[in-house]
């Protein structure tokens, strides 16, 4: 039988099997299943050549039963409508297993931004906002950067909500710029509170990080600070690192600052000098300690799981791991840090970016770390013990911390 690699039937899969093990009522079940509701609309842009060009955009509110919700949009020519359901049903669980009081929210437009100027890009993002700005918001859902969305698409989008609205109201957007009410620390929040999970994750599996290899497949915004933050803050070596056109690899480790301005001169990490090229597939099958997937989704798969030789596999990436290789892996006893909590640090800033716009006070990267740190332990220790107690894998004992959390939220307020 062939895989399925639908995200969104993959991300009920995951909950079917949490919902199993947690003796979930069947009415909750089949509410949690499916998005509370979901947008879909088309978007005029007019192009630098005059003509005009209508691009589909989605937004889907996964739940708000935790609190508003909360997610990126992506700008990708590969988005579907399943990418969006998938991803915004792991924004709810992430939330909830980082313990934040938000719900879970995804965006996208079906686009290739590489192809298009500033100037329709930016018309773009003011558009997108044009078809959502009555149903985001601080209170209702506030939306991120994500693949391909950077601050400055934010910023265009905040403008843009707040012209519509009237008022300035900076938490209904996050990853904004610094000066536009961002958080300190928002940039490499994802990479950093992974770093935490990983740190945790080596000492209950007895692996020494100092010194310890890693891989690291996708060298955008997370997998570029990953590879910063492993050496500088754990003291990993990481000896392959990767984007979508292929990889380098050296065996006595990479050095990040070198590799950003061959990537600042050329668009692309490999062909660096001093390394050896590798393939994306060779990189995720090399003998390391730890696997970092940070690109995109179904990566490791039924055909390449048994191949995978690292003792923590650190999911940074949304969905890189299929039903099928989970199976592998935890038969092989290969320690995942499933995707929703390992890179659960980028919404848990957004968060902390949010409460800091509401007192109009903000705070030091340093606080901010602190502060990420704490949540990040707590939530690795709260799936880790799910993990031991029900004696699970770390996915589902992810799925049933948050799960549970949700669903009596959902209860809370009477709705099944
Ligand atoms: P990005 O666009 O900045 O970077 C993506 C990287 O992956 C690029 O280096 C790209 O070249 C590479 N890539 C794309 N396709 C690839 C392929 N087929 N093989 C190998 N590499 C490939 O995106 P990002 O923000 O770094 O996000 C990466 C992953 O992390 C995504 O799954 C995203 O959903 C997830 N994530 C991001 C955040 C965040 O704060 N940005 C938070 C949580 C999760």
């Amino acid at each position: 039988m062939t895989e399925n690699l639908n995200p969104f039937a993959i991300a009920q899969a995951q909950l079917d099997e949490a919902a199993k093990v947690l003796g979930l009522d069947p009415d909750m079940h089949a509410f949690l299943r499916r998005p509370q509701r979901e947008f879909h609309f088309n978007i005029p842009v007019k192009m630098d050549d005059g003509s005009t060009k209508t691009f589909q955009g989605f937004r889907v509110q996964y739940s708000d039963a935790r609190g508003p919700a909360k997610g990126g949009i992506r700008f990708h020519p590969d988005e579907t409508i399943d990418t969006v359901r998938a991803l915004a049903a792991w924004m709810t669980w992430k939330t909830a297993v980082a313990d934040i009081p938000l719900g879970g929210g995804k965006g996208g437009v079906i686009c290739n931004p590489r192809e298009m100027s500033p100037g329709e890009l930016e018309r773009l993002s003011r558009g997108y906002m044009r078809n959502i700005a009555r149903y985001v918001g601080l209170f209702q859902d506030s939306p991120a950067p994500d693949v391909n969305t950077h601050p400055q698409i934010m910023a265009w989008m905040l403008d843009e909500y707040e012209t519509i609205m009237g008022h300035r109201e900076p938490g209904a957007i996050t990853g904004k710029p610094l000066p536009l009410g961002g958080s300190a620390g928002r940039g490499p929040a994802t990479a950093l509170g992974g770093m935490f999970t990983i740190r945790e994750a080596a000492k209950v599996v007895g692996l020494e990080l100092k010194g310890a290899t890693a891989a690291i497949q996708g060298f955008g915004n997370v997998g570029s600070f990953a590879t910063k933050l492993a050496q500088e803050v754990l003291g990993i070596k990481v000896v392959a690192v990767s984007d979508e056109f292929g990889g380098i690899y050296s065996a006595n480790g990479l050095d990040y600052y070198a590799i950003n301005e061959h990537l600042a001169n050329t668009g692309k990490v490999i062909d660096m000098p001093g390394t050896q090229p590798i393939s994306n597939k060779d990189l995720l099958e090399l003998e390391v300690d730890i696997l970092i997937p940070a690109a995109i989704e179904n990566q490791l798969t039924a055909q390449n799981a048994d191949n995978i030789k690292a003792k923590i596999i650190a999911e940074l990436a949304n969905g890189p791991t299929t039903p099928e290789a989970d199976d592998v892996f935890e038969a092989k006893g290969i320690y995942v840090i499933p995707d929703f909590l390992c890179n659960a640090g980028g919404v848990t800033v957004s968060y902390f970016e949010m409460v800091q716009n509401a007192y109009q006070y903000y705070w030091t990267e340093q606080m901010v770390n602190e502060r990420l740190d704490h949540k990040m332990t707590t939530a690795f220790h709260a799936v880790h013990t799910m993990a031991q107690e029900k004696k699970v894998y770390t996915r589902v004992a992810a799925y049933l911390v948050s799960v549970s959390r949700v669903a009596e939220a959902v209860r809370l307020r009477g709705w099944v």
